[in-house]
C-alpha cells in the first residue's frame, strides 16, 4: 500500500522553464531585488536559494542586506528608490525581519506592480475578487500558486471537489483557499480554533496542510484516496544526534492517501520556482508601465 508520491521537482522545472522562455523574449532580463535585514539564518538561506534559482531561470537578482538595527524610515526610503527604478521589476522583502520592523507596513510600501510575493493588499484583494482575467495576470503568493501547479502537473482534479486547507496564515492558508476557490473547488479552511479537525479534514478530496505543526495530520484524519499536500517543514530529532526534516503530515498518511507530497522535495521547490515566474510576469507587465 502506498500513496503516489508527488515530487515537486518535475513541476518546479516546468515552471522555471516557462519563466526562462518568457524572460528571453523581454527587452531586458527581469531583475529581482531581495531585501533582507538582520542575522536570522533562515532569511539568509532563503535569499541564497532565491538567487540561485534566479540564475537558473536567467533572471538578474540583487540583494540588499541591511543590519539588524535598520530603521523603518531607512527601509521605506530603500523601497521608494526601488519602486521608482525602472530597472527593478520585482521587490521581495525577505521574512523574518527583525522584530522591531512592522512587516505589513513595509509590504504595503512596495509598488503592487513589483510585489512578486503577492502580499500587497491590492494584490490580496484582486486574488479574492477573482482576479483580473487572463489578459491581466495576477501577482499572487508563490506557495499557493506552486501547490496548484503541482496538482495540475499530476493531473489531480480540483474543480467541483472538496478541498480543505488547514491553516489560515496570510502567506499560505488564506491565499491557498482563494487559489483553490479560483480553481472551482469547494473550499473549507480549518485553523487552530476548529473543533474536531479530523471530521473536517476527512471530508477532503484535496487536503492542503499548512499549520506549522509537525505530524498534525495523522492517518485517521485523512479520507482514503485523498490527495494530500504537506506545506510544513520542520527539523526534528532523528536517529542518534541527526536532525531530520519532516512536515505537518505524519509519514503513515502514505498508507491512506491516494497521493502525497514528500518533505523535503515536495512543495519547497515549487515556491521558489513560482517566484521566478512571478518576476517574469511583473516584468512583462512593466513594459506597459500604465498597466497596474
Ligand atoms: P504557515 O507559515 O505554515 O502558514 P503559521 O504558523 O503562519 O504557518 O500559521 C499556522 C496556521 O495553522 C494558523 O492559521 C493556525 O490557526 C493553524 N494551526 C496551527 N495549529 C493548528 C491545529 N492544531 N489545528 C488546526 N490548525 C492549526
Amino acid at each position: 500500500m502506498g500513496a503516489r508520491i508527488l515530487a515537486g521537482a518535475p513541476a518546479a522545472q516546468a515552471i522555471l522553464a516557462q519563466a526562462s522562455q518568457r524572460a528571453v523574449k523581454l527587452p531586458d532580463r527581469p531583475h529581482l531585488v531581495l531585501v533582507r535585514a538582520g542575522t536570522d539564518p533562515a532569511s539568509l538561506s532563503y535569499v541564497r536559494g532565491k538567487q540561485r534559482h534566479a540564475d537558473i531561470a536567467g533572471l538578474r537578482s540583487t540583494v540588499h542586506a541591511l543590519p539588524e538595527s535598520v530603521t523603518l524610515p531607512e527601509l521605506l526610503a530603500l523601497i521608494a528608490t526601488l519602486n521608482a527604478d525602472r530597472d527593478v521589476h520585482g521587490i521581495l522583502i525577505q521574512l523574518p525581519l527583525p522584530a522591531h520592523l512592522p512587516v505589513a507596513l513595509l509590504q504595503e510600501a512596495v509598488d503592487p506592480r513589483k510585489d512578486v510575493d503577492g502580499f500587497h493588499p491590492l494584490n490580496v484583494g484582486r486574488l479574492w475578487t477573482g482576479g483580473g482575467g487572463s489578459d491581466h495576470p495576477l501577482l499572487a503568493p508563490c506557495t499557493p500558486l506552486g501547490v496548484l501547479a503541482l496538482l495540475r502537473h499530476y493531473e489531480i482534479p480540483v474543480a467541483g471537489r472538496r478541498a480543505v486547507v488547514v491553516g489560515r496564515s496570510d502567506i499560505v492558508g488564506r491565499p491557498m483557499a482563494a487559489v483553490l476557490l479560483g480553481a472551482d473547488a469547494t473550499v473549507t479552511v480549518a485553523h487552530r480554533q476548529t473543533s474536531d479537525l479530523g471530521a473536517v479534514t476527512r471530508e477532503a478530496d484535496v487536503l492542503v496542510v499548512a499549520a506549522g505543526q509537525p505530524w498534525l495530520m495523522t492517518p485517521d484524519m485523512v479520507r482514503p484516496g485523498a490527495a494530500v499536500v504537506d506545506v510544513g517543514i520542520h527539523r526534528i530529532p532523528g536517529d542518534g544526534h541527526q536532525l531530520h526534516l519532516t512536515g505537518d503530515v505524519h509519514p503513515e498518511v502514505a498508507n491512506v492517501a491516494g497521493a502525497l507530497t514528500p518533505v523535503p522535495g515536495g512543495v519547497g521547490p515549487l515556491t521558489v520556482a513560482q517566484l521566478m515566474l512571478n518576476t517574469v510576469i511583473a516584468a512583462e507587465r512593466q513594459i506597459d508601465w500604465r498597466a497596474v
